[in-house]
């Protein structure tokens, strides 16, 4: 495994956005429950650097989930507020 590459900021490759629709569709299984742990160095466990090619793919994925879980939640709360009004 290319730590090197997965941290480093010179060369950022482009995001693939298939890929992150792809792992949106189907969430990929951390080790841990919720998300991998980080080591005392706060670098990524092994399962998260197998999946994204660098660390910024797997910042911006977190934020896409994050986005997701609450724009579910909006859809929730408005589906309710339909239910009592009527
Ligand atoms: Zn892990």
């Amino acid at each position: 495994m290319n730590d090197d590459y997965f941290y480093q900021t010179d060369d950022i490759p482009p995001i693939d956005i298939e890929q992150m629709r792809d792992l949106l569709a189907h969430p990929p299984k951390w080790c841990g429950e919720e998300g991998c742990p980080m080591d005392e160095h706060r670098k990524h466990c092994k399962c998260i650097k197998t999946i994204f090619v660098h660390e910024t793919h797997y910042e911006h994925y977190l934020e896409l989930v994050k986005r997701k879980v609450e724009s579910a939640f909006v859809d929730l709360i408005l589906k309710d507020n339909k239910k009592r009004s009527k």
